[in-house]
């Protein structure tokens, strides 16, 4: 194992064990986590801030959180509008604590996806199904009402955050709220 990794293993060990505490009481960071992670809470205790995950996902789409994240300082979090997930679960392998665990990508859960009507294209009468057709459980997590307008289907979505990466609209229309 490389120094810097043994390093990190060290001082992530020392935050999860400080953060020990939190492991039974209702965490909310508002940050969406790679996929499988487990519930907030006991991911805060049991992720080491090692940065594996980050270091193999192929999308760059683990970024790792700074000072301005509080408590989540050094835990790995998604900002799909930057780079979304595809669920190929290379972090959850790699991650040893296991605050990520391999999942199926039907179970995933990593927020829900939500459409802003308002500011949705098809919503408002244009040709417009970027979201629908890019979305990886085609015609299931997204639907469209009247073969038009996109719908969520809370059931399916994974909260990948696809939708929201493509969407053409700015801001995006359509937007991953974290915490399922
Ligand atoms: S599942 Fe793959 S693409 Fe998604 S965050 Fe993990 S490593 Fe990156
Ligand atoms: S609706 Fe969006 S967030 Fe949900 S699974 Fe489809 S692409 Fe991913």
């Amino acid at each position: 194992m490389e120094r810097g990794v043994k390093a990190a293993l060290f001082i992530g060990g020392i935050v999860a064990l400080a953060l020990g505490g939190f492991s039974g009481r209702k965490a909310k960071s508002g940050l969406i986590r790679p996929p499988g992670a487990v519930d907030e809470a006991l991911f805060l205790s049991t992720c080491l801030r090692c940065g594996q995950c980050a270091q193999v996902c192929p999308q760059k789409a683990i970024r790792i959180g700074y000072g301005d994240k509080g408590i989540s300082l050094g835990t790995p979090y998604i900002e799909p509008r930057q780079a979304a997930c595809n669920l190929c679960m290379d972090c959850a392998r790699v991650c040893p604590s296991r605050a990520l665990r391999e999942t199926a990508k039907e179970n995933v859960r990593m927020g829900l996806a939500e459409i802003n009507q308002d500011a949705c294209l098809a919503w408002q009468g244009d040709e417009c199904k970027i979201c629908y057709t890019s979305c990886p459980f085609f015609n299931r997590a997204i639907q469209l009402e009247d073969h038009k307008r996109p719908v969520v289907n809370r059931n399916v979505c994974a909260g990948c955050g696809i939708c929201e990466y493509v969407c053409i609209a700015s801001p995006a229309a359509v937007t991953v709220k974290a915490g399922r």
